[in-house]
């Protein structure tokens, strides 16, 4: 193990470092510094992310580099403005005792006019994004025809967001005889087809294994039904009261509705997706850095450039499509030397796609079991009693003491502990009081959007009848989005819904009969009444199939991801523009469905007896959380 004096660094790099407090080099510094500095010669190097790459090849650049000259001479390309905004701060950090230099960041989103000037100035370096980075070369706002070194960072994120043409284009305006340095995390063929165009006789480097993820990361999975990831997903952040953590999800729309559900459950959290304006994604950043915010839901495109350290856990709330973007997500945490969790929500379903990942890791999953109700309350009390006892006292205080002592004059110790603590604990007690496991075995039936389910053993759940069927233009899916609408339900509250011709069946937890026999006691669409009834039929004939062909469907459309809202049941909300954009959807069917003819209905009309019970409780039963600071 050398120290950076042995790499070979200059008296004013080595001064920035002692600075910036890196005692020992990282792996894939020790072995890039010394031969870039060493050699003109082109780099391949492999490694994940949080290895220390921009020092790899940043000292070696500065130190090349002619400070001296305004000609810009480096040229790094970076996937992401948030990238692209830290390696330059990181450059500058670096080059701070080198006088003279001028690193400058180039990105989409703000004024080209700016980054022009800043350009004119004499850039020695320039950070660049693909996409801006040709917009300025074709308006001859910059000149790289004199460059001695381009990178290519995070190769492999950049053609994974289709930079492949832009890149191309952009090197051809750069001399031959430059050098190219290239640092992925993986080696997809995109990759290697770079490497062979644009370089000569590279040096290869690989840090750990190829594609292995970050040695400091443990992966753990969580058996869930897929009705309950939303559930799941807040027990995860109660059991660790002190988490950090990026939430994945696999389109914008899921990642909006997660976060707010969860800001609207008293999480300190916030969304980061492609939605978003460069604005909003600033302050999202900005807010997730100072620590405002604990969670940070977002999207994998927008989550390229989130370079935070200290992350505690990467939560996959669903997983990626494509088993390597995981080494992406969960090399986000564990950064720095620092150990990280990444845990995977998963339902029956998906499970397969756990052992993919192992083999593209190289690592074993632990399967855990969503911690339960009495776990979490522990937990929680005992880091309340724990912050109690670290925090610092408030003299202010002592001014009123005497008056407060009065009041509890009869009070004792153990008294006045438990009156204290119940006033932050009951919010988590009242809630996770009664709550279930969550936890599915793994050898219990399919739970394919709660498709699955042993009906014949549940009794759980209710199974109703319903007065309209495909006659009235109702497939599965409309009866259900129509139903979650009508009822003010969750995506997963509502499920194996059976269609047929003039009738259907659905079912639901047996905590919402109430409310949904309530809801159709006197419910007219179209000036005809729907009638609910809970059935006799507890799901078992002809629903296997129905409810097989909507995994696959599920499935499909997961991309999508417009079934995909995991509101927790009983919830009214009116926030999100994805949910309202839903919601008009499916007014739009229902106005197609109702102009179908609907001569022969048997059951129309066979309206209820129960009409005079009152609306149903609609409360919902979530705790609140005191926002943290
Ligand atoms: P990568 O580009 O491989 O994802 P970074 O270059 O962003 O990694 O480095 C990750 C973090 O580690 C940064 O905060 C950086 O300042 C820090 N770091 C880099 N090199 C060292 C080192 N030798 N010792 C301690 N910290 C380091
Ligand atoms: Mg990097």
């Amino acid at each position: 193990m050398s120290t950076f004096q042995e790499l070979g660094l200059s008296q004013d790099l080595l001064n920035a470092i002692t600075d910036l407090g890196f005692t020992k080099p990282s792996e894939v510094q020790e072995k890039a510094i010394p031969v870039l500095l060493d050699e003109e010669r082109d780099l391949v190097a492999l490694a994940q992310t949080g290895t220390g790459k921009t020092a790899a090849f940043g000292f070696p650049m500065l130190q090349k580099i002619d400070i001296n000259s305004r000609t810009t001479q480096g040229l790094i390309l970076s996937p992401t403005r948030e990238l692209c905004l830290q390696i330059t701060n990181e450059l500058k950090l670096y080059g701070k005792y080198c006088k003279g230099l001028n690193v400058v960041a180039i990105y989409g989103g703000a004024s080209i006019t700016e980054q022009a000037r800043q350009v004119k100035k004499g850039a020695q370096i320039i950070v660049a994004t693909p996409g801006r980075m040709k917009d300025m070369i074709n308006r001859n706002l910059v000149d790289i025809s004199k460059i001695g070194y381009s990178v290519l960072d995070e190769a492999d994120e950049m053609l994974n967001m289709g930079f492949y043409e832009d890149i191309t284009d952009i090197l051809s305006f750069t001399p031959d005889d430059k050098s190219t340095w290239l640092f992925s995390a993986t080696m997809p063929k995109e990759v290697a087809t770079i490497a062979k165009k644009f370089m000569y006789d590279p040096i290869e480097i690989t840090v750990g294994n190829k594609n292995e993820s970050t040695s400091q990361v443990s992966h753990e999975y969580y058996l869930v039904n897929a009705r309950d990831r939303y559930q799941a997903l807040k027990r995860l952040s109660d059991a660790n009261p002190e988490i950090f953590s990026v939430v994945f999800c696999r389109t914008k729309r899921d990642t909006q509705k997660v976060a707010e559900n969860l800001i609207e459950d008293g999480y300190s959290a916030g969304a980061l997706h492609g939605d978003l304006s460069q604005n909003q994604r600033d302050l999202v950043m900005k807010s997730f850095r100072n620590r405002q915010i604990q969670t940070l839901v977002a999207t994998d495109v927008a989550a390229r450039g989130i370079d935070v350290d200290d992350i505690t856990h990467v939560i996959n709330y669903q997983l990626p499509d494509e088993p390597e973007i995981y080494t992406h997500r969960s090399g986000r945490t564990g950064r720095a030397g620092k150990t990280g969790i990444s845990m995977v929500i998963v339902s029956k379903s998906e499970i397969r796609k756990i052992k993919s990942i192992e083999r593209i890791i190289k690592k074993q999953f632990e399967k855990k079991d969503i911690p339960s109700g009495t776990d979490i309350v522990e937990v929680q009390l005992m880091a309340l009693a724990n912050k109690i006892h670290t925090t610092e006292t408030n003299h202010e205080i002592d001014k009123h003491l005497e008056s407060i002592n009065e009041l509890f004059a009869d009070t004792n110790k153990d008294e006045l502990i438990k009156k204290f603590f119940s006033v932050e604990f009951n919010r988590f007690y009242n809630y996770y009081q009664k709550s279930k496991d969550l936890t599915v075995s793994e050898s219990r039936g399919s739970d394919r959007d709660g498709g699955g389910r042993d009906y014949g053993k549940s009794t759980n759940d209710t199974r109703y009848f319903i007065n309209v069927g495909r006659k009235d233009g109702f497939d599965w899916m409309k009866l259900k989005d129509f139903l979650k609408e009508v009822l003010e339900l969750g995506r997963d509250d509502v499920f194996k819904v059976d269609v047929k011709d003039s009738f259907s069946f659905f079912n639901t937890e047996k905590e919402l009969q109430e409310k949904v026999l309530a809801f159709f006691t006197d419910y007219k669409h179209d000036s005809r009444f729907v009638n609910v009834e809970v059935s006799e039929n507890r799901g078992r004939s002809g629903g296997g199939r129905r409810d097989r062909g909507r995994g696959r469907d599920d499935r499909r459309s997961g991309g999508r991801g417009r079934r995909s809202d995991n509101n927790p049941r009983g919830d009214r909300r009116s926030s999100g523009s994805g949910n309202r954009r839903d919601r008009r959807r499916s007014d739009d069917n229902r106005s197609d469905r109702h102009s179908n003819d609907r001569a022969d209905r048997k059951f129309n009309d066979s309206r209820g007896d129960r009409r005079s019970s009152e609306s149903s409780s609609s409360t919902s039963d979530r705790p609140r959380r005191s926002r943290r600071r």
